[in-house]
């Protein structure tokens, strides 16, 4: 009889590998996130199985053996092989020992038992083991408490963590991540650890580490990674100009806020809102360019002005160094970063309809994403003051409702085309006609005229005209024009 405990495994695909396995003669475990999650009653997508042997071979005989199986993908470097089998993903591993040189994550790699193989794993809650052999099928193997753990919600290496963390300094930011993805504890020593060995971390690739603080970013409460990172010494070896936001100046006894904290909470808020990654980078750089910004004025004390301008511009240098992608998710991070504050002016009863089409024109249909950001940037402790601004917000994107319902301006595109400047005053492209188009654009948005072809047509005839031009072609005059 076993001292452990037996499991219940529900997934229909591991009774069958344990029946292959076992024709095979091979022995083999489920182990690592899928244990984990099993016992946390979340569902996971991917299972990795580990096996005495060969891992490579064995999935290729199981894949053959198991109906529905179209292709297996070799990682040939890693010795695994996967395969997708209905809505899971399984992946084959043969048990291994690991030992690691300074320089590099790549470990050298020789054939080991399932201890072995769970003394290589992060954390004693990813190095559970579920039995696929017929005789225990279902036992869990959990030689490091890794069950205790879970139940007190605790990170802990399953061996010395001064040589986890020296050996593949990844496993820093996957405690930090598990921290608040799990909302879990990092036990001391291991803490201890990774503040210890965070420089470590400069001989891990950038696309990794981005891996990992974007499942932080979306987590349900990422503040508690960003805070561990910051007091653990990786943040200012990562993300040196989120790392620049930390700290409080005093000048004459008058004193600014933490935009480092501010700025996590923010995110925290919108992680509420949205599961869109690139909102959630947004609540996260919103404030980027306020260190640069910064300035002490003996008259209004601390002051900012223009750090949404400069933050705007920082963003393609950050996404570049970070290696985040150079494309239009960039641009609409940087957008949100550049417009920010603009909801805010938009607060007053005063405000004008010009003021709020200028504001739909360049958002465009970003413009809900923006009133989501500004939202969340309602950082307040007191109470009062957040209903009142929510409110505030509120009748802010009834205007926005308002005005786009008459003047349609988010989709905004120029009634009049430079074609058609072209041809009606019969001049070659000039600078001229990008005048008229901006003129013509700028009356609409102030609502001297309306957006329609007609009203702008004649604007245009009239522009053209106080700029000496004349008419030539009445090709593209609308169809009951007076003029
Ligand atoms: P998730 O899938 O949510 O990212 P996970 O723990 O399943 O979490 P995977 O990357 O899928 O992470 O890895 C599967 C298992 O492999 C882990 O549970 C762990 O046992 C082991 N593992 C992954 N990365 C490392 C690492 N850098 N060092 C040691 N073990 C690791
Ligand atoms: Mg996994």
């Amino acid at each position: 009889m076993s001292k452990n405990m037996i499991l219940e495994v529900e997934e229909e695909v591991l009774h069958k590998i344990s029946n292959i396995l076992d024709e095979l003669g091979v022995e083999g475990y489920a182990i690592g996130g899928y244990v984990r999650d099993k016992l946390l009653h979340k569902k996971s997508k991917d299972i990795d199985i580990v096996v005495l042997g060969k891992g490579v071979e064995t999935a290729r005989e199981v894949a053959k053996r198991l109906n529905g199986v179209s292709n297996l993908v070799v990682f040939k470097n890693f010795g695994t092989a996967m395969f997708h089998y209905k809505d899971k993903q399984i992946e084959f591993v043969g048990a291994r020992k690991e030992s690691y040189m300074r320089n590099s994550r790549k470990p050298i790699v020789e054939e080991g038992t399932l201890k072995d193989d769970q003394c290589r794993r992060d954390f004693t809650i990813n190095a559970l083991a579920i039995s696929l052999k017929k005789d225990n099928f279902g036992e869990l193997i959990d030689p490091f408490n890794g069950l205790e753990d879970l139940k007190n919600k605790i990170i802990r290496t399953p061996l010395d963590p001064n040589k986890t963390f020296d050996d593949d300094p990844l496993r820093m930011m996957r405690a930090v991540r598990f921290a608040a993805q799990l909302d879990f504890t990092i036990y001391p020593e291991t803490y201890e650890a990774i503040k210890k060995y965070c420089e470590r971390i400069k001989i891990v690739s950038r696309e990794r580490i981005m891996d990992e603080l974007n499942k932080i970013i979306m987590s349900s409460k990422p503040s508690k990674s960003f805070i561990l990172l910051l007091k653990t010494g990786l943040l200012e070896l990562i993300f040196l100009e989120l790392y620049r936001m930390h700290g409080v100046e005093v000048i004459n006894g008058i004193s600014h806020k933490d935009n480092f904290y501010h700025s996590v909470k923010v995110l925290d808020n919108i992680a509420q809102r949205t599961d869109n990654l690139w909102l959630r980078w947004a609540a996260l750089l919103h404030d980027i360019g306020k260190p640069k910004a910064k300035r002490f004025d003996p008259d209004h004390g601390w002051t900012f002005y223009g750090h949404e301008i400069i933050g705007a511009k920082m963003v393609p240098e950050i996404f570049k160094k970070l290696k985040l992608p150079l494309n239009e998710k960039m641009k609409y991070v940087q957008k949100l970063v550049r417009l920010h504050m603009r909801p805010i002016s938009l607060v007053e009863d005063t405000v004008t309809d010009s003021a709020v089409r200028r504001l739909l024109f360049e958002a465009g249909d970003d413009i809900d994403d923006l009133m989501t950001l500004a939202e969340a940037d309602i950082t307040s402790r007191n109470d009062e003051k957040v209903k009142r601004y929510l409110a505030n917000f509120k009748k802010v994107r009834q205007k926005l409702v308002e005005v786009e319902e008459k003047d349609r301006i988010r989709n905004f595109q120029p009634p009049v085309s430079g074609e058609i400047i072209m041809e009606t005053f019969g001049i070659k492209p000039s600078k001229i006609i990008g005048n008229i188009k901006t003129a013509i654009k700028d009356a609409i948005l102030d609502g001297k005229i309306h957006n329609n072809y007609e009203e702008a047509y004649n604007l245009m005839i009239e522009l053209g005209k106080q700029a000496g031009l004349t008419p030539v072609s009445d090709k593209h005059k609308p169809a009951n024009n007076e003029k």
